[in-house]
């Protein structure tokens, strides 16, 4: 079957979508994305996802490309037209197509949005979670808006480039007091003797949809949780470490820089998290 992109307002075949040269996402990475799980046929977390665009635009001044309601219905459609039961959506917006300026376009220039769908292997994603994965740390040395989910990610390419050219799947970014911020693209978390801790998303990281989902869900089932920084050093000596994403929603981490985490396995809490995730997400 052949797959089909939603590029500015018409519903294309995925290999002939294209967007201008001229597009600001691809000249000035001026622009930001987001992406949802589809699982069973249904938007995981929607309401959060688009919430997330709409704030990510705002804080860059790009207008929302359509309202929320109507994105929702283009969501859906991309979904439906790829017959994606299990996988995930991305929406790209840019502040549009305009003459090479790197100042911002006329107020009237319309933004581009594109979306496409495609399905997602979540048996092989359970495989993974089974075995669990290693990850690298890296200095952080990305700008410090990192909270908006722009499509500027080299620094993230390179990290995760390096993570697999060391055999690992995650590379962790560390900032310039050596507390992990996040990784290329998860939000990154350790189970201590005391608590599961994650770091405040306040500065430093993305504030993750699978995170913040996470956190009500530990305060639902009485689960401690901090929200604090935590240091290279004291990931290496928890008792379990994992990393969310819609992608991956919890994925235990084995290794990190080559050292065994906790007994070199999965652990039970992260085991329990990644589990019962499903059951405290929104799906609509
Ligand atoms: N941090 C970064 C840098 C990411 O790219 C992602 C995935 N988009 C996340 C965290 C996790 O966010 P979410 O749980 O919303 O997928």
């Amino acid at each position: 079957m052949s797959r089909v992109a939603y590029v500015n307002g018409r519903y294309v075949s995925h290999r002939h979508a294209m967007v201008h040269v001229e597009d600001r996402g691809y000249q000035f990475s001026d622009g930001v994305y987001e992406v949802c799980e589809i699982r069973d046929g249904h938007l995981i977390d929607e309401r959060r996802h688009l919430a997330r665009l709409k704030r990510s635009l705002g804080e860059l001044r790009i207008r929302m490309p359509m309202e929320p309601t109507a994105l929702g219905i283009v969501l859906r459609e991309t979904v439906r037209r790829n017959r994606v039961r299990n996988g995930l959506v991305y929406i790209q917006a840019t502040r549009g197509v305009a003459r090479r300026d790197h100042a911002f376009p006329p107020a009237d220039t319309p933004p581009c949005l594109v979306v496409t769908a495609r399905n997602l292997d979540f048996a092989a994603n359970d495989r993974q979670a089974a075995e669990g994965v290693a990850v690298i740390t890296l200095p952080d040395n990305r700008w410090d808006r990192v909270d908006v989910k722009t499509v500027a990610l080299l620094p993230n390419v390179l990290a995760k480039q390096a993570a697999r050219e060391q055999g690992a799947r995650e590379a962790w970014f560390v900032d310039r007091d050596g507390f992990v911020t996040e990784g290329s693209s998860t939000n990154a978390w350790i189970v201590t003797d005391r608590a599961i801790v994650t770091r405040p998303a306040e500065q430093g990281i993305l504030r993750g949809i699978t995170r913040t989902v996470l956190i009500e869900m530990a305060a639902r089932l009485g689960l401690a949780f901090e929200e604090r920084p935590f240091t290279v050093d004291e990931a290496y000596a928890a008792r379990e470490a994992f990393v969310t994403a819609a992608s991956q929603i919890v994925m235990p981490v084995i290794r990190i820089d080559g050292r065994s985490i906790g007994d070199g396995r999965p652990g039970p809490v992260t085991g329990r998290l990644r589990r019962d995730f499903h059951a405290h997400a929104e799906r609509s």
